[in-house]
C-alpha cells in the first residue's frame, strides 16, 4: 500500500507524531489532494498541547491540521465540477445539507458540521482527502501559504464585514494572526481609523505595519479612556473582538459609541463572561453578533475579490517551516511572537 507522511495525534497525550499513514481512500464525492502548503491553527495547538477542549473533543489517531493549499491528484467518479490539476484551498467545515440552518443557506451554521483535522483527517499530511464540494479554486499564481491562509483571512473577513467599514472608526481587539488580517482588511476597505490592541509588542508592531494607526498595549495604557480620547469622547462605530479575552470584550462594549456593533470571533477559553449588560449593551442599543466560521460561499468569494484588488497579508505570514519542523511551529506558537505559521511538503 502507498504511504505518505504525516502529523498525526497517535494518543491522548501533548504531542504529534511524524510518520507514514496510508494515503487516504478517495470517495466518490471526494478529490485527493497533494498538500503544498498548510498553515498552523489556534485549534491545532490545542490538539498538539492536549488541552481540555482537545481531550474532550479528539479521537485519536487522527492527523491534524486544516488549512491548505495544494493540487487535486485523483477525483471521485461523481465529481464534475473539480478536476485533476485544479489548485484548491478548502473550507473546513463540511456541512450535512439537511439541518435547518443548511435549508436556510446558512451552511456555516449547520447542526452536523463535522471539521477536517477534527473530526476527520485533516492536512498535516503529503495528501488529504476531502468532499469535492469543500474545495476552493485558487489562481495557480497564488502564493501557496497565501492561499492557505484564506482560512482564517475569511474568519477576518466575515467579521470585518459583519457591519460597516469604510469611513467608519474600529477598533481590532487581539492582534494574533486573525486580528492582524483583519486590521489589513479595514485599512484595503476604507475604514477612517483603525484602532487596534494586543499585549503581545511583536504582534502590536505588526498591527502598525499592516495598517493600524493606534496601537494600544491594555498592560500599559487604560484602553478605554484612551479610545475614547482618540474619538474625541464619542467611542468606536464598530469592534472586531478577536482575543477571546473577557476583559478585551468589556472593552470592546465600553469602547463602543451607542448604535454601535461588536463581532465577536474569539473564543473565551473559560466559556462564561460577565458583562454589564444594561449600562454597557442594553441601553447603548448595540448590535452584539457571534461570528462563526465562514459563509459559504460568499466570505469566500470576497477573500477572493479582496486578494485580486491587492489586499496584502504577507507580513502576517512571519515563519515558513518544513513540516518536520511542526514542533518548532508550536513553540512559536506558544511564545507569541510570530504571525501566521506555513509548514511546506
Ligand atoms: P490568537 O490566540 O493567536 O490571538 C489572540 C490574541 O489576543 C493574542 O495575540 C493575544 O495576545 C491577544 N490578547 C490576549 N488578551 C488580550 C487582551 N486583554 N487585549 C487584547 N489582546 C489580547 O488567535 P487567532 O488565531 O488570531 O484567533 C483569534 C480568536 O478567534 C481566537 O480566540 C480563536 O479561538 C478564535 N477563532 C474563532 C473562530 C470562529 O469561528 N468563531 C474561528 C477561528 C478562530
Ligand atoms: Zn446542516
Amino acid at each position: 500500500m502507498d504511504t505518505m507522511k504525516a502529523l498525526v495525534k497517535t494518543q491522548r497525550a501533548p504531542g504529534l507524531e511524524l510518520k507514514r499513514v496510508p494515503i487516504p481512500d478517495v470517495g466518490a464525492r471526494d478529490a485527493l489532494v497533494r498538500v503544498m502548503a498548510t498553515s498552523i491553527c489556534g485549534t491545532d495547538y490545542h490538539i498538539y498541547s492536549w488541552d481540555v477542549w482537545s481531550q474532550d473533543r479528539i479521537n485519536p489517531p487522527l492527523i491534524a491540521g486544516h488549512e491548505f493549499a495544494g493540487e487535486v491528484i485523483e477525483v471521485g467518479r461523481d465529481v464534475t465540477h473539480i478536476q485533476v490539476g485544479d489548485h484548491v484551498s478548502a473550507e473546513t467545515h463540511i456541512v450535512c445539507h439537511h439541518c435547518a440552518q443548511c435549508q436556510l443557506g446558512a451552511f456555516h451554521l449547520c447542526a452536523n458540521t463535522e471539521i477536517i483535522g477534527v473530526d476527520i483527517d485533516g492536512a498535516f499530511a503529503e495528501y488529504v482527502a476531502i468532499p469535492a464540494e469543500n474545495l476552493w479554486p485558487n489562481d495557480p499564481e497564488l502564493d501557496p501559504g497565501i492561499a492557505s491562509s484564506q482560512e482564517p483571512l475569511g474568519n477576518a473577513v466575515h467579521t470585518a464585514f459583519d457591519g460597516p467599514v469604510a469611513a467608519q472608526r474600529i477598533a481590532v481587539t487581539g492582534c494574533g494572526p486573525i486580528g492582524l488580517m483583519s486590521v489589513a482588511v479595514l485599512k484595503k476597505c476604507g475604514a477612517q481609523q483603525i484602532i487596534a490592541t494586543e499585549v503581545n509588542a511583536f504582534r502590536l508592531n505588526l498591527a502598525r505595519r499592516m495598517g493600524a494607526d493606534v496601537v494600544i498595549n491594555p498592560l500599559e495604557e487604560d484602553v478605554v479612556s484612551t479610545v475614547m480620547e482618540l474619538t474625541d469622547g464619542g467611542g468606536v462605530d464598530g469592534v472586531l473582538e478577536m482575543s477571546g479575552n473577557p476583559q478585551a470584550i468589556n472593552q470592546g462594549v465600553k469602547m463602543l459609541r451607542p448604535g454601535g456593533r461588536i463581532s465577536l470571533l474569539g473564543v473565551p477559553a473559560e466559556n462564561e463572561v460577565t458583562l454589564d449588560l444594561s449600562n454597557d449593551v442594553i441601553f447603548k442599543g448595540l448590535k452584539v453578533n457571534g461570528i462563526a466560521g465562514r459563509k459559504m460561499w460568499e466570505t469566500w468569494r470576497n477573500v477572493r475579490g479582496l486578494l485580486a484588488a491587492g489586499l496584502d497579508i504577507s507580513p502576517i505570514i512571519t515563519h515558513t517551516l518544513p513540516l518536520e519542523e511542526f514542533e518548532k511551529g508550536m513553540e512559536l506558537m506558544a511564545s507569541g511572537n510570530s504571525g501566521k505559521i506555513i509548514l511546506t511538503l
